[in-house]
């Protein structure tokens, strides 16, 4: 096993310090560290995060390789700061029963990029009318704590209490997709002015508000825990502020591109072309408004998380007119730059909330363990060297992902990634992805050895 030792990075609270990585652990973090036996790793001007750990991920494996695979969707993750992801349900077949959710996990410890936690269906099929085999797949080797019906709300409202009763038994989180279904019938982007001047039709903001507005009445009721996926208007901040100032258990999410893309991109900005299907998400880009809403949410701790909502789809599913093109945006590869371009640089989040919001708080709601435990001696090797004063124009060769439908391509952005270290070895290092091979051999490494101590400690 080779040690690493990070040289002079700087903490999120503004120190500077050497970090010593070695057996899976962080052994040391201090200034003027022994190198002995270890590769350096220089830090200057660099930021030392947690490994970034995303709570909404499609990696579309079973059934979707045509867009992205575990694998694939592992680098991505990597190339973005990411030491964990969490892998959504609407794969097909869905991840459903413990076999699927086992085999997404397998496929995550193979590809060994990021630790892959599936997150399991509500219902089966994602049919909304029958439950899952939550037990099972919270009991199987993946040991599922998130479900979710995400891409299909979970409407029946006896239904989403039944599965907020089965998962308080062991201490799992309902994760909503908040969309009331038959007043988004047909839904293109926002209603409003702008969805009326296109002639599309709209998907209100209260569609959104209306469910989060049950769904946290329905979890004090139970008293269950419930989290709110990628909140994108300002009434529904509203109404999770009242729920938190109530103690309901709830907690949220947003995606990085509901803090910086509005709906008038659709329309055609800066003589950019209209309808541009790379800018269609559901739910769809808000107005300026929600977007200010959001970023005073996440400041203040109203909405707990960013989570990336990386959903990617080939270039088929994205080059069509508008009302045929699928929903969706890949975001891992830009996330950080663009939460940094969203509200560090405007002075709202500082690196210790961006720690708190894209590592510590999505393990904690996810229970991923090995994950969020912060740049200290004694934590997971789990590290992301980050440079802010980097700049670049984002490119289809900072994707390293399957697929290219990145709203970002073409724009500015701050910010990069230089390094990501899991399990105490780099996946990323000098801004390049660590290749295949290496890192799954790597894996196949750590896993063994891991085995054998804990083999060793049973004795
Ligand atoms: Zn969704």
């Amino acid at each position: 096993m080779t040690a690493h030792l990070i040289r002079g990075a700087q903490l999120v609270d503004g120190t500077r310090a050497d970090i010593r990585l070695e057996a899976r652990r962080i052994t040391a973090v201090g200034s003027g560290l022994d190198a002995a036996g270890a590769t350096v790793v220089d830090a200057d001007g660099l930021i030392a995060l947690p490994g970034l750990v995303d709570l909404h991920t499609h990696l579309r494996e079973p059934g979707g390789e045509e867009s992205e695979t575990v694998r694939t969707g592992s680098r991505a993750a990597a190339a973005g700061g990411f030491t964990a992801v969490n892998a959504m349900a609407n794969s097909n077949p869905v991840a459903d029963t413990a076999g699927v959710v086992e085999q997404v996990q397998a496929l995550g410890d193979d590809a060994g990029y990021v630790t892959v936690r599936p997150i399991g269906a509500v219902s089966q099929g994602l049919q909304g009318t029958h439950l899952s085999e939550i037990g099972a797949m919270a009991t199987s080797r993946a040991r599922v704590r998130v479900f979710s019906d995400d891409g299909s709300c979970v409407a029946d409202p006896l239904l989403m209490r039944r599965a907020l009763e089965y998962v308080k038994g062991f201490g799992g989180v309902i994760a909503q997709h908040a969309q009331e279904p038959r007043l988004t019938i047909g839904a293109q982007m926002n209603e409003g002015r702008l969805s009326s001047e296109l002639g599309l039709a709209g998907w209100p903001a209260v569609a959104e508000e209306a469910i989060i507005a049950r769904d946290v009445l329905l979890a004090d009721h139970v008293g269950a825990r419930l989290h709110v996926c990628h909140v994108s208007t300002a009434g529904s901040v509203e109404v999770i502020r009242w729920a938190k100032s109530r103690g309901i258990h709830v907690t949220a999410e947003v995606t990085p591109h509901h803090l910086v893309l509005t709906e008038d991109l659709i329309a055609g900005v800066d003589g950019a072309p209209g309808y541009d299907a790379r800018y269609k998400v559901n739910p769809p880009l808000r107005a300026r408004e929600d977007v200010e809403a959001l970023r005073a949410a996440l400041a203040d701790g109203t909405i707990d998380i960013v989570a990336t909502d990386h959903a990617p789809h080939t270039a088929e599913a994205k080059c069509c007119e508008w009302p045929a093109a699928a929903n969706g945006m890949v975001g891992l590869e830009s996330a950080l730059s663009v939460v940094q371009s969203a509200v560090v640089d405007s002075g709202q989040l500082a690196w210790s909330d961006v720690a708190r919001v894209l590592s510590e708080a999505p393990a904690r709601i996810g229970q991923v363990d090995g994950h969020g435990h912060g740049v200290v001696e004694g934590a997971p090797a789990e590290v992301t060297l980050y440079d802010p004063n980097a700049s670049r124009d984002f490119a289809v060769t900072d994707l390293a992902g399957q697929s290219q439908n990145s709203p970002y391509l073409g724009m500015r952005l701050p910010g990069r990634v230089v390094a990501t270290f899991h399990h105490g070895y780099p996946t990323v290092l000098d801004g390049a992805v660590v290749d295949d091979e290496t890192v799954a051999a790597r894996a196949a490494e750590t896993v063994a050895a891991h085995a054998a101590a804990a083999r060793e400690a049973a004795r």
